[in-house]
């Protein structure tokens, strides 16, 4: 039977809309997947196709339409059950499992837990599988940012963020809901002139930016910034940077006018 690497969680990152992240987790052994934030159902159907997996779960992060709207088309062809934070019940089309802090998810023999994480929206969750490790965190951390707060306060963001995403494991992969990269640490050079980590960073990812394609959907894995680490997100990011829930709200309201 399979050596370690076999045992790892792999991760495809399917280009969605116009900068989302669609990601497909899965066993290598028993090809059982997961798609987490199906923005759109046929490109991530056509690499389940391509990959040959076995799809047996829908994993939302927060009920924006531009992580679930393809839920509904993926079920009908897999059969894949739906699972996001309890919150949805009777808003997220075709919701079957009902999600809370700490609660399990399942992919082959990998185990995933249940992080909530309100902030960007009241209902946000992020999956968080040791077997990597790795995170799926949508559109709470970025890589170099955060989200917005259309639901939640810079209080929660600060937990969000210092006290749940920053305490991972440092060389946690973290896989987010967009390429927003290069542009959020455009705003936190402007924030932090004198950090050489972020001046650094911004030009590396300026050089994996240059030449991306046009269309998004067409994006090879050489033009994708993500996954950042729990660790680099520490060093260089504006929002992990920020001490204190009032220095974080100042920073989300300047990026928010930027
Ligand atoms: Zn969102």
């Amino acid at each position: 039977m399979g050596n370690l690497s076999d045992m790892t969680l792999q991760v495809e990152r399917v280009p969605t809309l116009s900068d989302n992240y669609t990601y497909l987790a899965y066993c290598d052994q028993s090809k059982a997947a997961a798609v987490i934030d199906a923005a759109e159902a046929d490109p991530a159907l056509v690499r389940i196709s391509e990959l040959g997996l076995n799809l047996t779960s829908i994993f939302s992060t927060h009920h924006h339409l531009d992580h679930t709207a393809g839920n509904p088309d993926i079920a009908k062809a897999t059969g894949a059950l739906i699972y996001a934070h309890a919150d949805n019940r009777g808003r997220l089309p075709g919701l079957t499992n009902e999600l809370r802090e700490g609660d399990t998810v399942q992919i082959g023999p990998h185990i995933g837990r249940v992080l909530e994480i309100p902030a960007h929206t009241m209902d946000h969750i992020a999956f968080y599988f040791d077997d990597g490790p790795l995170v799926f965190c949508g559109d709470t951390m970025f890589a170099g940012g955060c989200g917005r707060l259309f639901e939640g306060t810079p209080e929660l963001m600060f937990e969000a963020l210092h006290k749940k995403l920053g305490t991972l494991p440092a060389d946690t992969r973290v896989y987010c809901g967009h390429e927003y990269t290069e542009a959020n640490l455009g705003f936190a050079s402007e924030i932090f002139p004198d950090n050489l980590e972020i001046s650094e960073r911004l030009a590396a990812v300026q050089e994996t930016r240059k030449g991306a394609a046009a269309d998004w959907h067409d994006a090879t894995p050489a033009e994708m910034t993500i996954p950042t680490t729990i660790e680099q997100e520490q060093k260089t990011n504006p929002f992990l940077l920020a001490p204190t829930v009032e220095e974080l709200a100042r920073v989300r309201a300047l990026k928010d006018e930027w």
